[in-house]
């Protein structure tokens, strides 16, 4: 793929603006309701940052992994909800976008193309989350063509808001299959919300599938692809290295707070930052953060280059990105609160949010164990 660093960098600056004079003005009153903001996310779509990731004919620039990761990055800097809403959408954007046939494309992105809608990503059931294998969803060919799907998926990222939902189904015991699926289609309902201990504002819920018709379009690759298409293109094509670098972007927000609350906050008539305990822990932050962003920029630069043939040692250091960048922010946050003091615990101010929000990257997207059991079994290969 061809890199236009002046795209690039115009990109990034409009998302550096919007983080600041927008995004983050908001970010307690998200925390505090816990309601999707709908104009923010109308505010992304304004700025071409929803369909960032399709051809040019359709509004996009077909963003390369590097770009998405650093706006990612940059937007979970205001709100982590902002980075998963363009994760969940640009996942499923990249995955389906591999093995789609063209003229299934064309009318996927030509549909996206227009309004500011998302993409949701479906595999959690309630007995299979981390063995992805497990799921129960059949997707069964209907006598008068198509699919009839029933299950139920949850703790579903923009359930309820998204426009499509890639829905991962066994359409046979030993088969999975990839469905898009419209949010219209007959059979399609949406469940609970959940309250989450942070990440608020963004919709995670369940998603129903009842006797739900689809016809054989719906249908993404082959029979029996889904598989490879969450194994390979799924970590490749977003989903784990998204979550590092939305990683990155929090944990960057909770250093900014803390070195300046630790120039400002005076006890024993000193900067609190001029106590080598504080300002020790300043520089460890910020060089944890410092080496995983280099990882993470290095997985996807080869990522860009390599893709969709990923080499296993990219793989590898998809999963290792993932693992060091939010186990990283979850220290960063943690100490952030630490150096705020009381104040860290309090909800004024913004640290606690950010250790919150941090929590959740260690767990979705492959656990930070599951990441590890990735790269063991590739080493060990
Ligand atoms: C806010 C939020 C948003 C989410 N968004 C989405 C979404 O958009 N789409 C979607 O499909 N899912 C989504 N998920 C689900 C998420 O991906 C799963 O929660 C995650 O994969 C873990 O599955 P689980 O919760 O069932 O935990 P489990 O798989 O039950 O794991 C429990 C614990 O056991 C550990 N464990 C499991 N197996 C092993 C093993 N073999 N070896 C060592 N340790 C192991 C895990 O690491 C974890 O610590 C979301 C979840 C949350 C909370």
């Amino acid at each position: 793929m061809v890199i236009d660093q002046t795209i690039e960098q115009e990109m990034l600056q409009v998302v550096k603006r919007i983080t600041k004079q927008q995004i983050m003005p908001r970010a307690v009153e998200v925390d505090r309701t816990d309601e999707f903001p709908h104009d923010l996310v109308k505010i992304l779509g304004e700025n071409g940052l929803l369909t960032m990731s399709l051809p040019e004919k359709y509004g996009g620039i077909e963003a390369s992994a590097s770009l998405l990761g650093m706006v990612i990055e940059e937007l979970c800097k205001g709100l982590a909800m902002m980075g998963t809403t363009m994760l969940s959408t640009h996942a499923v954007i990249r995955m389906v976008s591999l093995m789609a046939r063209p003229d299934q494309l064309e009318k996927f992105y030509a549909n996206l193309s227009s309004g500011h809608k998302l993409c949701a990503f479906c595999l959690t059931e309630p007995h299979a989350g981390s063995d992805a294998r497990a799921i129960s969803t059949s997707a069964k060919k209907a006598p008068q063509g198509g699919y009839i799907l029933n299950g139920t998926k949850i703790f579903v990222t923009l359930a309820h808001v998204a426009e499509y939902y890639l829905v991962f189904a066994k359409t046979n015991p030993d088969e999975i299959s990839a469905f898009l699926i419209h949010k219209n289609s007959p059979g399609l309902r949406f469940g609970k919300l959940e309250e989450k201990m942070g990440l608020h504002g963004s919709s995670t819920g369940d998603v129903i599938l009842e006797d739900c018709w689809v016809d054989d379009d719906a249908l993404i690759g082959e029979e029996g692809q889904g598989w490879k298409m969450l194994s390979e293109i799924g970590t490749s094509m977003l989903r784990s290295w998204g979550a590092a670098c939305m990683a990155l972007g929090v944990g960057q927000a909770a250093l900014d707070y803390a070195i300046e609350y630790a120039k400002e906050r005076k006890q024993f008539n000193k900067r609190i930052g001029d106590f080598q305990a504080i300002r020790f822990m300043l520089a460890d932050c910020a060089m944890q953060l410092e080496a995983a962003r280099c990882l993470v920029r290095e997985t996807n630069r080869r990522v860009d280059l390599e893709a969709p043939n990923i080499s296993k040692e990219t793989l590898a250091m998809v999963s290792m990105s993932k693992c060091l960048a939010t186990d990283v922010a979850m220290k960063v946050t943690t100490d952030a609160v630490q150096i705020f003091g009381g104040y860290g615990y309090i909800k004024e101010y913004p640290v606690e949010r950010l250790m919150r929000d941090a929590k959740i990257f260690q767990i979705v997207d492959g656990t930070n164990q599951v990441q590890r059991m990735i790269i063991g079994s590739i080493l060990l290969k």
